[in-house]
């Protein structure tokens, strides 16, 4: 069976420990290669390496730093095919959604930071008190650690920014997907990246992702994840004064008006609650739709829904596979059923399919207000609920209960309408007549429960320096 090993110190590794987990074929159940189960000892190690390598990649021109990210870019997309298929057997996504999709978007992530660094600038403040400057440094070794749900995606976004800023890196991928980040590490020894730059550890979040977060040379860590771990996480990182950007969980609002063209944007819409079976942060998990359009969205929306065609990853024609793995399986069958005990009707879906593997069927559920757990809860499945408002008012009012606070999208024609949401629903990010549009420039992140810092652009250059001003007299 295939062994995933650690990549440091620009070399493959097996675990100190000799542990090894299974990683499992998602669309069968069956587990088909085995990763590293690291431990403190490999998370010392790789932050040794990182530390040894910092000072000569910080002191890289940008350009030149910006020219090892597009190398890493360029062999990325020389290597779209293989890495597509690893990403798609690990987690269990259509191939072609990875192929045409995220790798393309993981590309981008290293190209778009390679041409940060080269933008990249510091202030001065000129005309109050003398002349101020502002120095940003990188801050030694970042760590990042990222979830399942994009494995190759988020992890390049984090990484990309992190190495263009002039840090070295040591990351820890999700210990359910671990493929495509060990085919990564692999890559930059192949296209010479200096050794210990990059460094990827893996293993669970209490044997990897803690000790790694308590290392004092880690100096900021990034994280991805639950709601629930990004919060013990950020009291960890807090009491030890570090650096700690943490992008959470989602329980994002469809607000559809009945002005919208909802129906020329119906597989935007689907996309927007189905995509990779819902388990993205930024899917919109509930629908709301003015109700004199209810009866007519919620049968169309229904009928395609039951028309999607879950499948074998492989299979071109599958629009869904199946969930990433069977804990989660199980929590979304837990969802569904509490669904029902709180007095949902499900419309289409709600049930596992009758294969081997982890295939949950696309699920609307209606009958739930504001308050049920249903609707306050992430669920991270192909599961949106349906809720009815009339106006403006309500339709905000519903879409601002509960306490994450990621993303929005508004549909409507009236554009007056929906700027004035945009400006009032309590989210990081909304999306006017359309979902996911993605300027790697723009703030990332959310709020409340969502989250805490941004991601993006600027956002994560200033996250991976540390300023310093200096001030002088004119005289
Ligand atoms: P998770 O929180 O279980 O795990 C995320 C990562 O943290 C994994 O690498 C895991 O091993 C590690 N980890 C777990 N416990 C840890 C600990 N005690 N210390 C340090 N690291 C630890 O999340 P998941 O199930 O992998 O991912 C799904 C979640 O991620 C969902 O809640 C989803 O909304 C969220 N997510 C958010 C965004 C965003 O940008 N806001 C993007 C994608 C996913």
């Amino acid at each position: 069976m295939q062994r995933l090993t650690h990549w440091i110190d620009g070399a493959t590794r097996a675990p100190h420990a000799d542990r090894w987990r299974p990683v499992d074929d998602p669309a069968t159940g069956v587990a088909f290669a085995e990763v590293a189960a690291g431990t403190a000892e490999d998370v010392a190690e790789a932050v040794d390496a990182a530390t040894r390598a910092a000072p000569g990649w910080a002191a890289l021109p940008n350009s030149e730093r910006a020219r090892w990210l597009e190398r890493l870019a360029m062999a990325l997309e020389n290597r779209r095919d293989d890495f597509a298929h690893a990403e798609s057997r690990d987690a269990g996504k259509p191939f072609a959604l990875v192929r045409d999709i995220e790798l393309p978007r993981a590309v981008a992530n290293l190209r778009f930071f390679a041409h940060a660094a080269t933008q990249f600038a510091s202030e001065s403040h000129h005309g109050e008190a003398g002349l101020n400057y502002t120095l940003r440094s990188p801050l030694g070794v970042a760590a990042t650690i990222s979830p399942w749900n994009l494995p190759l995606y988020l992890l390049t976004w984090k990484i990309a920014p992190a190495l263009a800023a002039g840090n070295a890196v040591v990351a820890k991928p999700s210990e359910i997907t671990p493929h495509s980040a060990t085919l990564l590490g692999e890559l930059s020894g192949e296209i010479g990246l200096p050794p210990g730059v990059l460094n990827i550890v893996h293993g669970t979040g209490p044997e990897v992702g803690e000790p790694l977060v308590d290392n004092p040379r880690v100096r900021a860590v990034s994280f991805t994840g639950s709601t629930a771990v990004g919060r013990r996480l950020g009291a960890r990182a807090g009491a030890l004064l570090k650096k700690v950007s943490l992008e959470l969980g989602g329980k994002n609002a469809t607000l559809v008006f009945a002005d919208s063209d909802w129906e020329a944007h119906i597989d935007t819409l689907l996309r927007s609650a189905f995509q990779n079976s819902g388990q993205i942060c930024l899917c919109g998990s509930r629908l709301l739709v003015e109700r004199s359009i209810v009866h007519a969205f919620r049968e169309r929306f229904v009928a395609e829904a039951l028309a999607l065609r879950v499948g074998d990853p492989m299979d071109p024609d599958a629009r869904m596979g199946p969930l990433v793995s069977r804990a989660h399986f199980d929590r979304v069958l837990a969802a569904l059923q509490r669904a029902r005990d709180e007095g949902g009707r499900v419309l289409c879906g709600g049930h596992a399919l009758d294969r081997p593997g982890w295939f949950v069927a696309p699920t609307v559920i209606e009958g739930l207000g504001p308050e049920s757990l249903t609707n306050r809860e992430e669920i991270f499945g192909p599961v949106v609920t349906l809720q009815t408002f009339d106006g403006e008012d309500e339709a905000l009012a519903l879409a601002n209960a509960g306490d994450y606070g990621l993303a929005a999208s508004v549909w409507t024609r009236d554009l007056a309408r929906a700027h004035r949401l945009g400006a009032r629903l309590r989210v990081g990010m909304v999306w006017i007549n359309t979902w996911m549009m993605r300027d790697l420039r723009t703030p990332f992140g959310g709020t409340g429960q969502s989250g805490l810092g941004r991601e993006g652009g600027l956002e994560a250059m200033r996250f991976f320096t540390e300023p310093k001003n200096i001030g002088l007299s004119l005289g």
